[in-house]
């Protein structure tokens, strides 16, 4: 199948689903959206109340950041892809249950195997450790730690590189992370630029 159908194959099914409880509370499910062709997926961690109420990935403040962000490395959204860990919102935008994740992220990982990227950004803890520990890596600590280096893993049989950040909301409550937050995206702007033997394919 090409991958736009397979991509609205798995949109219909997140937004029919009832798979957990967050179905219960949501008023759109938020499958994803961007560039089928992307090299660069970002993955945060579950809607919030705008992306909620318009069904679109980071439509609130924290998007608004994120488009400055990806504007600074060059990107838009047009040519990424952009999707979280839980595609429906969490009452009070309360963490996501590990139960919550468990169910939901074979969503995730359809989407990963049809976008096949070749640099995995991980916004905030959870869209981290989901993805590091599904790529095997054992080594699963803080985000502060694992910020701002690239990690050549392989992930359902591709090489990608996976850049973990700061959640850009996480800038929006503590200031001091604003720093790293813009200095990862300009390591990302290196990353994508680099010629592609700079795209590390070992460990
Ligand atoms: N925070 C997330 O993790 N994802 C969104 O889509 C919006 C805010
Ligand atoms: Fe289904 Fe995921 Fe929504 Fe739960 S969060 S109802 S598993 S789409």
């Amino acid at each position: 199948m090409p991958k736009k159908e397979l991509m609205e194959v798995v949109a219909n099914e997140v937004k029919a689903c009832r798979k957990c409880e967050l179905w219960k509370t949501r008023s759109n499910a938020v499958p994803g959206e961007g560039s089928l062709d992307a090299t660069t997926l970002f993955i945060g961690e579950a809607p919030g109340y705008w992306e909620d109420v318009k069904g679109r990935p980071f439509v609130g403040a924290a998007g608004k950041l994120l488009d400055t962000l990806l504007a600074d490395a060059n990107l838009s959204r047009s040519t990424v892809y952009i999707t979280n860990v839980v595609k429906c919102r969490p009452p009070k935008n309360r963490v996501p249950s590990p139960v919550e994740v468990k169910t939901c992220t074979p969503y995730l990982n359809r989407q990963i195997k049809t976008i096949q990227p070749e640099i995995i950004v991980t916004l905030g803890r959870h869209a981290t450790s989901y993805v590091l520990s599904e790529a095997g890596v054992k080594e699963v600590v803080g985000i502060t730690k694992l910020r701002g280096e690239v990690y050549s893993v392989k992930l359902f049989g591709l090489s990608v590189s996976v850049l973990p950040t700061f959640h850009p909301a996480a800038v929006l409550h503590n200031p001091k992370y604003e720093d790293p937050l813009k200095h990862d995206f300009q390591l990302l702007k290196s990353l994508i630029e680099k010629p592609r033997q700079g795209h590390s394919k070992s460990k």
